[in-house]
């Protein structure tokens, strides 16, 4: 790409936070201007502050559009240093330098200047971006009429929106409809409350702006958020319409007990917390087998719950919902006893004083341990076996009725495909040859994208619904962004997304419908949601060069690129979340963005100075993920933790995004070394852009083969994944390499 002419360029470097006491500011001055040549270079003792903002406002009127700022982390001072119509880049001289380095040493100068190339290099071939604006239909589909759907649905008018909300079944309350009576919301939180469902259907009828469809069903959604065009079925009819953003509040159900046998499911006085429902809103808890009473009734807690054969996971509502029943059918019948017997009892918050309530009652039993089996005896009484760990002794406990405390399943997973698809999967890991293999490759390839049951019916090319992630839950990152979906623009409310009791999901049905309203304003200015919150470039495809190979559209992490009938990339602009992976995974190098791109980054890998063999200085490329990896080194520098000053960092967007041929002219320009720091993948800590890390992993492959060809070793590059939190061990990664790559000594291409 070439420099664009009109653009005028000013560097401004800060020389607080200790930055010109540690640096030869005029040194630094004559690189910008003798050897980037940049005409205007400026210095001020502290640029953050009124004066300095003053200055720069100053030259933004008088004519520049491109301001490279030496001082702080990008990551401070935002907007200080945003100004209107112009682009800047931020040269971080204080954590990544003065605060990180020996001062007036000649490393740390030179580390410096390099910086100053690497971000003049950036900033002469950017330009703010030209947001991609679409047609954004701001209408908002609830799908599921339940506590987190009805809640979604009143929210959003709340806020102005118009919602549509589809129901499967012909009455809107889900759960709601089942139980007697819920958990206390509020003070003193003793004992359980009515359910007033009438009133909230009534409020959601009475709402204009919500529009209802029960025994409804998702036949189709395409489109991209802002512009999703739904077909369902209702009652016999088709009904078209469009709308922008989608919340799935699908809800849950319970945990298969026909699985729990060695808890006695099967003998007909052994039910489950749900059939336990029906009984307290029937008013009487009858025997099953002989329709008499039962007066004394066995809770087995954490049925099949944090169960590596069964639920791994607590289902966090289990042990309330026991308490409530304890207490409840000692309402109804005042000579029941209830034996509570449990692994532990959860009860977070509040609940303490439900669960101090339940105590309370002589009649409610509570022992501690784990229960080995539940066996039928004379007139269908049943015994449970116990391992008392209170008592540290095996106990019986005699029984008229048991009730197992089943956990929570999202219904979102296709939990037969999921096994289907995780079967094929082990016969090709185990080596199985010839007919097998193949139907196990076949079964993959089939399901891969396709784990999630078919209720939005989504014609993405990756598949008709949610991914079905940890657990089968779809919420693809619940640490650092809860609600987000891999598919942008669809939010995951409820029990779909996170076990939850009733009060939890109108909370949660609020931050999944905030986050929707977030990504219609977003999409309506062109910007992008989470992570990359606010940015409005958009990755540009220069089609005609395409070879049609169809990594980029496999390796997106969200579905944003459909496929033609050649195989040429269809983007959709609002389902993009900027990652740049299609950027890394594409060979012909096509794909880029207005300031991220190969031709951007390699020429700021190239910018700078790489001494030669003689001055026996290495020089190691450091690409850092702006997500973790870069914040991580921010507070290494804020911690003033020593990392070496042989090593250039450049920011990138995610791992994912590395496009080998940097990795390539880095080794060819005599750069000794090259570490790159991503996010750590995996479900437990995903990476912000789910694949990103793991698809350097699978690319190290490419990496290996560079190296081989180029006769340089392994050692050269290394790939490592941090959390945020991990500065420590990022400084320790960093002086590491440098060691290592000293032991192996200088690039042999630096001639
Ligand atoms: S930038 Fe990321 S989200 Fe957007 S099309 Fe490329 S890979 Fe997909
Ligand atoms: S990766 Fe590049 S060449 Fe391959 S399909 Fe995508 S844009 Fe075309």
């Amino acid at each position: 790409m070439d420099e664009k002419k009109e653009k005028k360029v000013a560097v401004w470097i800060c020389k607080g936070c200790e930055i010109g006491e540690a640096l030869d500011i005029e040194a630094i001055e004559k690189v910008v201007i003798s050897e980037c040549k940049v005409e205007l270079c400026r210095r001020h003792s502290f640029l953050c502050g009124d004066e300095g903002v003053e200055l720069i406002q100053k030259d933004v009127q008088e004519g520049v559009n491109t301001l490279v700022i030496a001082a702080c982390s990008p990551r401070c001072n935002a907007d200080t240093f945003t100004f209107d119509g112009c682009f800047t880049d931020r040269v971080n001289l204080r954590e990544h330098v003065v605060w990180s380095h020996s001062p007036n040493d000649e490393d740390t100068q030179m580390l410096a200047e390099d910086y100053l190339r690497i971000g003049i290099a950036r900033a002469k071939r950017t330009d703010i971006p030209e947001p991609v604006l679409e047609e954004v239909d701001k209408t908002i589909l609830v799908v599921g009429g339940g506590q987190s759907g009805m809640t979604a649905a009143l929210e959003a008018t709340c806020a102005g929106s118009d919602v549509v909300l589809v129901e499967k079944e012909a009455q809107l309350g889900g759960w709601l409809k089942n139980f007697s009576r819920l958990f206390p919301k509020k003070p003193p939180y003793r004992d359980p409350e009515p359910v007033d469902l009438e009133s909230r259907i009534k409020e959601i009828e009475e709402n204009d702006k919500i529009t209802v469809y029960l025994g409804a069903a998702i036949a189709k959604i395409s489109g991209q958020p802002g512009q999703f065009d739904v077909s369902i079925k209702s009652n016999g009819s088709a009904i078209d319409f469009r709308v922008g953003a989608i919340v799935q509040a699908t809800g849950w159900k319970p945990y298969d007990a026909s699985k729990l046998g060695h808890l006695g499911y099967g003998s007909q006085n052994v039910i489950t917390n749900v059939q336990m429902e029906e009984f307290l809103a029937s008013g009487k808890i009858n025997r099953p087998s002989d329709n008499k009473p039962a007066k004394r009734i066995a809770f087995v807690q954490c049925a099949g719950s944090r169960d590596q054969e069964h639920l791994p996971y607590c289902s966090a509502v289990c042990c309330r919902v026991t308490l409530k029943q304890a207490m409840l059918a000692r309402e109804l019948d005042g000579e029941t006893q209830a034996y509570v017997l449990y692994k532990d009892i959860r009860t977070p918050g509040q609940y303490e004083d439900f669960y101090r309530r339940a105590q309370e009652d002589s009649e409610i039993f509570f022992t501690k341990g784990e229960v080995i089996s539940v066996e039928e005896t004379t007139g269908s009484n049943l015994i449970v076996n116990m391992e008392d760990t209170l008592i540290d002794k095996q106990i019986q406990v005699e029984a008229d009725l048991v009730v197992l405390a089943t956990g929570m399943v999202p219904i979102a997973a296709d939990g037969e495909a999921i096994r289907q698809y995780q079967d094929a999967q082990a016969v090709i890991e185990t080596g199985e040859e010839g007919a097998q293999l193949e139907a196990a490759k076949e079964t993959v390839e089939k399901l891969k994208d396709h784990e999630g049951t078919d209720i939005l019916h989504l014609t993405y090319r990756q598949g008709p619904d949610m991914p079905a992630l940890k657990y089968g839950f779809p919420d693809s990152h619940f640490i650092c962004f809860p609600y987000e979906t891999r598919r942008t623009g669809i939010y995951a409310a409820g029990c779909v997304r996170a076990p939850n009791d009733m009060d939890a999901c109108r909370e949660d049905a609020q931050g999944a419908t905030l986050k929707a309203i977030q990504c219609l304003d977003l999409a309506s200015r062109g910007a992008t949601v989470h992570p990359r919150w606010e940015d409005m470039t958009c990755p540009d495809f220069l089609l005609h060069r395409c070879t049609q190979c169809k990594r980029c559209t496999e390796e997106c992490p969200f579905g944003s690129l459909d496929e033609d009938e050649k195989a040429t990339p269809m983007p959709n602009p609002t389902r993009c979340r900027r990652c740049g992976i299609c950027m890394g995974a594409c060979p012909e190098r096509i794909v880029s963005f207005n300031d991220y791109s190969v031709e951007i980054v390699g020429q700021m890998i190239k910018s700078i100075e790489v001494p030669d063999e003689f001055e026996e200085k290495p020089r190691l490329l450091g690409l850092l993920c702006e997500n973790d990896a870069y914040p991580a080194l921010d507070t290494a520098g804020l911690k003033r933790l020593q990392h070496s000053a042989f090593i250039r960092f450049i920011p990138i967007r995610c791992l994912g995004s590395v496009n080998i041929v940097w990795v390539a002219d880095a080794l060819s320009k005599g750069y000794d070394g090259i570490l790159m720091v991503g996010c750590k993948s995996g479900d437990d800590y995903q990476c912000h852009f789910i694949r990103g890390s793991e698809l350097m992993g699978t690319r190290g492959e490419n990496i290996r083969e560079k190296l081989k060809q180029l006769a340089l070793e392994e050692e050269r590059v290394r790939v490592e994944e941090i959390s945020i939190s991990e500065y420590g061990k990022l400084v320790e990664i960093i002086n590491e390499f440098a060691e290592q790559i000293d032991e192996v000594g200088l690039n042999p291409f630096k001639d």
